[in-house]
């Protein structure tokens, strides 16, 4: 793999409220002897660099992340749960296999002596990247000429840039992942305001219609159209405005799809993540995000069968743990592959590179939110761990 091609940039983030999309993360080349390592070098060389390190490292790893790389792992879990364990720890080094928004995360809530560590820059998410400061601003500038900003209440899915959690910390919003959207929602219209969700619309739609929000109350924000293409009592009467985000790897299953998988195996369970359309999550028989995914497969009867609608790489290992151990017959709900593959730029040569520029005293590919971003979006990730 040649890291001298950016196969893929994200704009810069958290630079005050106004980031300058001019920006460009790019991945420095790093050594092609890493990339020519075997793996059982590449791990054995990993867990001497880990020992050396000690307690100064601590290496999180998202579920999505490719077997190679989550091997490397200390702790792994979904974002939530990550950002919980990067708030926790006392380590210096917090080197974070996931995407650009995780580890800025890590950034906010942790103090100013730890560092959060990006293996490789390009590792973006195409969802966060729908939605930047600017285009949010002008959306709530203009619904706020319309009904009051009083009246309006900003929630961003953790999958979202610094500044826009920032926005919701100064708004009075917050933040919410896929495991407590609903939690979050029935906040936000406790005070009977409009929510305006960002950057995902499935999240955000399937998460409404759970909690009983009538079709008529939900509507979105589309960016290609003038004034969001909504008329003026369309907005008046909304209880959410959906920003018209989406993930493309959850966007991938069809109801082709639920149908082949029951066809294949009539007892078999549908699962999939909220961030599918809301006909695939209406068709399956369960939802939830990739932490209860995985509690409600294990939870399940020895034998039984699964067709799960979320990434590969999660699905796959699942599939051979639970194989093993209890029987059970587990397939990604889309035969053709559901890989982020952004996420999957984080290679294990990433990795051990970065834990030998450690070694060495430098601290490669650290993500910084600067300070005022930083206090914002911490005011609104606080609120949602208070909340959640
Ligand atoms: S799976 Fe989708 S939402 Fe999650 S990091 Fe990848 S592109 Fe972003």
């Amino acid at each position: 793999m040649n890291q001298n091609i950016p196969i893929h940039t994200q704009t810069a983030t958290g630079d005050g409220p106004n980031a300058n999309p001019a920006d460009l993360f790019l991945q420095e080349d790093i050594p092609a002897r890493y990339y020519r390592m075997p793996l059982e070098e590449l791990r054995q060389r990993g867990a001497e660099a880990k020992k050396r390190l000690g307690d100064d490292l601590l290496i999180l790893c998202h579920h999505y992340q490719q077997d190679d790389t989550f091997w490397f792992s200390d702790i792994s879990g979904d974002s939530l749960y990550l950002a919980r364990q990067a708030a926790k720890t006392k380590a210096k080094y917090i080197v974070f296999c996931g995407v650009h928004f995780m580890v800025e995360s890590a950034d906010i809530i942790t103090s100013d002596g730890q560092a959060a560590i990006l293996p490789n820059l390009t590792a973006g998410c195409s969802m966060a990247d729908m939605a930047d400061i600017d285009s949010i601003e002008d959306c709530w500038d203009y619904l706020s000429d319309l009904v009051g900003s009083e009246k309006l209440l900003p929630i961003t899915y953790i999958n979202s840039t610094a500044s826009l959690k920032a926005f919701c910390g100064k708004h009075g919003g917050t933040v919410c992942t896929s495991a407590n959207a609903q939690k979050i929602l029935t906040w936000a219209f406790k005070q009977n305001k409009k929510v305006l969700f960002f950057p995902d619309q499935h999240l955000g739609r399937n998460s409404a219609k759970a909690l009983g929000v009538p079709a008529d109350q939900i509507s979105m924000w589309e960016r290609a159209k003038e004034d969001g293409g909504l008329k003026n009592e369309t907005i008046e009467k909304a209880s959410i405005i959906l920003w018209d985000g989406y993930c493309s790897v959850h966007c991938r299953f069809t109801p082709q799809h639920i149908s082949d998988a029951r066809a294949r195996r009539p007892d078999t369970k549908v699962i999939v993540h909220p961030e599918c359309p809301e006909e695939i999550v209406a068709m399956s028989d369960y939802s939830g995000s990739t932490s209860q995914i995985i509690q409600k497969i294990s939870e399940s009867k020895p034998g039984s069968s699964w067709a799960v609608g979320t990434e590969i790489n999660l699905v796959n290992r699942l599939a051979k743990e639970h194989f093993k151990k209890d029987g059970k017959l587990i397939d990604i709900l889309n035969p053709n592959v559901c890989v982020c593959s952004t996420m999957y730029r984080i290679h294990p040569a990433n990795v051990l590179w970065v834990l030998d520029q450690l070694l060495d005293g430098n601290i490669p590919n650290q993500i910084t939110v600067p300070p005022e971003t930083k206090k914002l979006a911490k005011v609104a990730i606080d609120r949602m761990f208070e909340l959640s």
